[in-house]
């Protein structure tokens, strides 16, 4: 039976899913953390419901990917590595380059690492993951799939930002968005739900997580979306700022006596969005509990959230010139039933009407009423599945 693995590693992480194929059927999965920092731990799942966790110093990639092979042997779940014919990683930033996965060579590789300055905390890493599982199983099939690829569809008109053209040009200053294998998958399974053909139908897909990112599909295809250059652009998110005027940036590094851009960069990255606003947590679970006591600035940062979302869901409706349906996805939009209402209570000039019963309940379905002029969807979203698919179409194309 031919195995496929999803991987996305970042800069201390390695997360991954094991794939029978072309069954779908996950038999595995699990995560390296602290991968070169005091407390490395490696956690294992089997369908079974087995889980084993080993604390073990872990240096570097390679050798999270050597314990990740040689616990699947001894969990039994592989019986040798050459059950393993692909593999697929996630990778943050394709820049102009990738308008699909690409099988991985030497001067794919180059170009993902070439592309760091789109994506300074992803593409390192994923590069990092790559080269680890090049050097263990040479011989598979590698493939890189880019969260942009899905928005390389977008028009001029949405990916231009207004500075001198030339600096798009000779530099590539432009949108290029992030999350895309995300909102592609859940874009096809909404069309699928629906019962109608994507291409016919105007969306707005939702991904709400750590990171979030909201996408406008019209056609089938990726029409606006709100990440910019790098995933630091958008709505709130759990640490990072999303969209700000720029001068703001310089005025606060000369507030704050800050001479290197990285540090601010950090600052927006790490220290802004929910955490910076409520001064409480980046997890909005924390954020509205500390609401629900009654705490103020917990109160703001949801407010700021909620708002961020609803003008994007407006500009991006107008736009399209119309919307057939919203997709609730990721951390934030497949668990939180207070998000998710407040969210759509404030979207009544389209006529989005929400049943609070099916807003409860838990998988892929719709949550609107019946008389709801707008379809909305909670639709789990399943990078990696999409990711062990992209390897296939590899697979199939070297047969
Ligand atoms: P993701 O990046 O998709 O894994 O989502 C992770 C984020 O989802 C975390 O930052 C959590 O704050 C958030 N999250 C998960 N479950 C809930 C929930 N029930 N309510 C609010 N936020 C949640």
């Amino acid at each position: 039976m031919e195995k496929t693995i999803a991987i996305n590693a970042g800069s201390s992480t390695l997360k991954f899913k094991l794939y029978e194929m072309p069954e779908e059927r996950v038999i595995s999965s699990g995560a390296v953390d602290r991968i070169g920092i005091p407390g490395s731990n490696f956690t294992i799942k089997t369908t079974d419901g087995k889980k084993v966790e080993i604390d073990q110093p872990i240096e570097n990639h390679e050798e999270a990917v050597d314990l990740l092979l040689q616990e699947l042997i001894k969990l039994d779940i592989i019986k040798d590595y050459n059950e393993i014919t692909g593999v697929g990683h996630r990778v943050v930033a394709g820049g102009e380059i990738f308008e699909d996965s690409a099988l991985i060579d030497d001067k794919v590789l180059k170009e993902i690492e070439d592309l760091k300055e789109y994506a300074p905390l992803h593409n390192p890493a994923n590069a990092t993951g790559i080269r680890a599982f090049k050097k263990i199983l040479p011989n598979i099939t590698s493939v890189a799939v880019f969260d942009t690829s899905f928005h390389e569809t977008l028009p001029e008109k949405n990916y231009l930002y207004s500075i001198p053209y030339e600096y798009y040009e000779k530099y590539g200053a432009r949108k290029y968005g992030a999350h895309g294998t995300s909102h592609k998958y859940v874009s096809q399974r909404a069309a699928k739900i629906m019962g109608k053909p994507l291409e016919d139908l105007k969306l707005i897909t939702l991904h709400l997580g750590a990171g979030s990112s909201i996408t406008a599909i019209k056609d089938g295809k990726s029409f606006d979306t709100s990440m910019g250059f790098t995933p630091l652009a958008g709505i709130t998110m759990a640490t990072r700022s999303g969209d700000i005027d720029a001068s703001l940036v310089v005025y606060l590094m000369e507030k704050l006596n800050i001479t290197d851009p990285e540090d601010m960069l950090t600052i927006l990255n790490k220290k802004s969005g929910l955490l910076g606003l409520s001064e409480i947590s980046p997890d909005l679970r924390d954020i509205i509990d500390a609401a629900d006591k009654g705490d103020k600035k917990a109160r703001t940062a949801i407010d700021v959230f909620v708002n961020n979302i609803v003008k994007y869901i407006g500009s991006y409706a107008t736009e399209m010139g119309g919307l057939d349906g919203i997709v609730f996805t990721a951390g934030i939009g497949e668990n939180s039933v207070p998000m998710r209402k407040e969210i759509t209570s404030k979207l009544g000039i389209f006529n989005v009407k929400m049943d609070d019963v099916l807003n409860q309940e838990r998988g892929e379905r719709f949550i609107n009423t019946e008389d709801s002029a707008v379809k909305v969807m909670v639709i789990p979203t399943d990078e990696e599945l999409a990711i062990a698919r992209e390897v296939e179409k590899f697979k199939k194309m070297g047969d």
